[in-house]
């Protein structure tokens, strides 16, 4: 899954829940089910295998996708505000929510091939569920709109 709709989870998450001890292990773990709504984005491991590295266009919609992730979790933490602390909890759990993404950066940019990480490619691969564009998109866009939901209610 894209990394802005796992923000925007994440996010909520710590926006409805401020304990950061049960929040940010929940943002955590959301990234894992969120996997399971079929999804789409950049096939990077398998342009890796062919190329030995992502292709241009996947390293572009990797950095739109970033840049937004980041401008959302910042947007959701700033609705508590003045609360500095509930803020921060709201940005570390953004964090949380892409982490496991995070661990893989190293392999496809850094070109670091350790097992810890290959077996961890593996793991999160095994829980990818996979479609078209069109639909990939549209489950992800309904992911986000939950989210700007279960936060404005
Ligand atoms: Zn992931």
């Amino acid at each position: 899954m894209l990394e802005t709709p796992h923000v925007a989870i994440g996010a909520a998450i710590a926006t409805k829940i401020p304990n950061p001890f049960i929040s940010i292990p929940l943002a955590f773990a959301s990234h894992f089910l969120l996997e399971g709504v079929p999804h789409w984005n950049p096939h990077i491991v398998s342009e890796t295998k062919k190329y030995g590295m992502p292709t241009k266009k996947s390293i572009i919609i990797i950095a739109i996708d970033v840049s937004i992730a980041l401008i959302t979790g910042s947007l959701i933490a700033w609705q508590v505000m003045p609360n500095t602390g509930h803020a921060i909890t709201i940005m570390v759990a953004s964090f949380a929510s892409v982490l496991p993404d995070l661990i893989e950066a190293p392999y496809f940019f850094l070109k670091m091939r350790t097992k810890f990480l290959k077996d961890w490619l593996t793991f999160q691969k095994s829980l990818q569920v996979d479609t078209t564009p069109f639909w990939g998109f549209l489950t992800q866009a309904l992911t986000i709109a939950a989210a700007i939901f279960w936060l404005k209610n």
